[in-house]
């Protein structure tokens, strides 16, 4: 990942994804998809870390990249 360790981290299964926070070791969170985790990620970074972006950056990119992958045909 990158050089400095995020605060935020996603620990994604096959069917769920838990996220957690190296600042706030209580603290986790539960979402269906990775999206979903980056997003509940971001929102904690900004309530509680708002010196923090990296949770945030990962947010956009994750947006782009759902934004990016074509739908598939019905
Ligand atoms: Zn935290």
């Amino acid at each position: 990942m990158s050089k400095k360790d995020a605060l935020l981290f996603l620990d994604a299964t096959t069917i769920s994804v838990v996220v957690g926070c190296r600042d706030c070791g209580h603290w986790r969170a539960f979402a269906w998809s990775k999206l979903e985790g980056w997003a509940v990620a971001a929102a904690h970074e900004a309530r509680v870390h708002p010196d923090e972006r990296a949770a945030q950056k990962a947010l956009h990119m994750a947006l782009k990249r759902h934004r990016d992958t074509p739908t598939p045909p019905e």
